[in-house]
């Protein structure tokens, strides 16, 4: 199946219109024309994720639209689902090294029905996995995605579908060309830099060359097919962007870093969930700065999706995963348990309705008072 195939809507025809007016971009044409010249190509990199990484953490809550034009909370867009709670790295931000859950994959027959029954609700996007895990691990992922767009094709819906990795597995089992051949929207890659010390120091494994094979096969197999599947490559480091740019091993990778189709983002700033992170991260590491809660008056973005975990609970925000990490795996934002109640049950449930009400009139629940991912909603979704 291709993304022609589920994409054959009027959706599918902006969407190529879109591409097409972006290959002529003047970005996209300078950057074409200064390919074959490295210096250039390094100063247009380390501008553009320069950018990216300001963007990602200056927030700007002062958004002038009214609430009454935001879309309605009873309808989420996105679903994630974390297919598997457990990781094969060990990261020194993450969360996972303090995670109490019981170790679970969700069933495929789980997964399948909340798959039809978000598609069904009008989701146009779905992630595996979000939270702290390695989706790969998972036998039954590629089921799953297939499960997504077979549906969104029954259905006459469009959906996206995006993958979160480290990249340790890509080369295993041919997981790069599986990942590739699923019909996949969207994979992200998220590692640490270039340089193998760094790396086994932030990452505290010892797969770095197997995640830069598996990354360049993953890259060499995408371009040969025209780029079905747009690749991020997210750095996490401790180093300067200039510094990390002149990695030798970042070298094989840069010639596909196109910034259309491969793009690559970094960041020195990490989730402030829970203070024993802070006395890990090293050089530029650090953790974010929150915006003032009295300054969060507009619903966060991540209150339009729902997260379900192995365990079957369905939560709002795929994001911040900290309290999830108790032992009961339950926190404010969770809101059913789908092994009782159907997906659009569970919406239609005095809780969520409570949640909705909070969000739309800025009074959020106390988790996302000190959140440091609130991100308000834009006026155009
Ligand atoms: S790879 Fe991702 S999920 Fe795994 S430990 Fe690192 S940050 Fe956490
Ligand atoms: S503020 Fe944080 S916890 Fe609340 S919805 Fe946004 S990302 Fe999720």
């Amino acid at each position: 199946m291709t993304k022609q195939d589920v994409f054959g809507t009027q959706a599918g025809v902006n969407a190529s219109r879109a591409l097409a007016a972006s290959m002529w971009s003047p970005r996209s044409l300078i950057y074409r024309l200064s390919s074959a010249v490295k210096p250039l190509k390094l100063a247009l990199l380390y501008a553009a994720m320069r950018t990216k990484h300001r963007k990602f953490w200056q927030l700007d809550p002062n958004l002038a639209i009214s609430l009454a034009n935001l879309p309605p909370l009873e309808s989420p867009k996105y679903l994630g689902l974390e297919v598997i709670n457990t990781c094969n790295a060990n990261c020194v931000f993450c969360e996972k090294q303090f995670s109490r859950r019981e170790p679970a994959v969700m069933s495929s027959d789980f997964a399948r029905r909340t798959i039809t029954d978000a598609i069904s609700l009008g989701c146009t996007g779905i992630t595996f996995s979000c939270m702290i895990s390695e989706p790969l691990l998972d036998k039954d992922l590629y089921g799953k995605i297939q499960h997504a767009y077979a549906e969104a094709r029954r259905m006459g819906r469009s959906v996206r579908v995006w993958v979160i990795t480290n990249g340790t597995l890509l080369a295993k089992n041919d997981n790069y060309k599986r990942l590739i051949d699923s019909g996949l929207d969207s994979l992200s890659v998220s590692t640490s830099s270039f340089d193998k010390t760094e790396y086994e120091q932030i990452y505290r494994i010892r797969k770095y060359s197997q995640m830069l094979e598996g990354l360049l096969l993953l890259l060499e197999e995408n371009q040969k097919a025209n780029y079905p599947v747009d690749i991020s490559i997210s750095i996490r480091t401790g180093r300067s962007l200039a510094a990390i740019l002149l990695d030798s091993d970042l070298q094989l990778v840069l010639p596909f870093v196109d910034l259309r189709h491969v793009t690559m983002d970094f960041t020195h700033t990490y989730y402030d969930r829970d203070p024993r992170i802070e006395a890990m991260l090293t050089g530029r590491m650090r953790l974010r700065k929150n915006i003032a809660a009295e300054l969060r008056k507009r619903p966060c973005e991540e209150a339009y999706s729902v997260l379900v975990t192995p365990h079957g609970i369905a939560r709002m925000c795929s994001c911040q995963a900290g309290p999830l990490f108790n032992a009961t795996g339950q926190d404010e934002l969770v809101f059913a348990d789908l092994n009782h109640v159907s997906l659009p049950e569970a919406l239609r449930t005095r809780r969520k309705a409570y949640l909705n009400k909070r969000f739309m009139l800025g009074d959020m629940p106390s988790v996302c008072k000190h959140c440091d991912l609130y991100r308000p909603i834009p006026a155009v979704q």
